[in-house]
Formats: C-alpha cells, structure tokens, sequence
C-alpha cells in the first residue's frame, strides 16, 4: 500500500513539476500557458507525447532535442527534480 502510494506521489510530482516549468518558462514571457503546445525553442520542433515522459524522456535523448540537437538547459531538469523531493516531501 505505502509502495503504491510513493508511486502515484512521484508521478503526481512530475507532472505538476512539468506543468510548473511551463508556467516558469512561459508566463514571465507573456506567452500562453496552453498554446502553443510544448516546442523546441530554438527550432520550433513541435514535441509528441514521448517526448514529454519526465526525466525519462530528457534521459533518452541525452537532455537534447530530437530535431536540432541543442541541449536543454540542465536547470530545468534540476528544477524539476527539486520540485519532485519538494512534493514528495509534502505528501
Ligand atoms: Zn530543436
């Protein structure tokens, strides 16, 4: 039981952690939360579903984009992971 509870907690934190880093990314830039959908921001390449899998996407593909290659920053993964023992720590 306590098992099943840490996981639905972990995955709770990675999408909330996701959606945070939406918002830290977009709102200071006077930009919409909903559209346009997650993309590339140096190419523009529109990300798909498997793209977005927290860390495990970013692992995968070695913190790059799939179309051009430029690195993502490392402090949005950070971030995320902070916001992810932050949660955990919560719940
Ligand atoms: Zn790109």
């Amino acid at each position: 039981m306590e098992t099943t509870f840490l996981i639905f907690s972990f995955i709770f934190g990675l999408v909330i952690g996701s959606f945070l880093n939406v918002c830290i990314y977009r709102i200071p830039r006077e930009e919409s939360i909903a559209y346009p959908p997650s993309h590339c921001t140096n190419c523009g390449y529109r990300l798909r579903w498997y793209d977005l899998i927290p860390v495990i996407s970013y692992t995968l593909l070695k913190g790059r984009c799939r179309s051009c290659g430029q690195k993502f920053q490392l402090f949005i993964l950070l971030l995320r992971l902070l916001q992810l023992f932050y949660l955990e720590y919560c719940f």
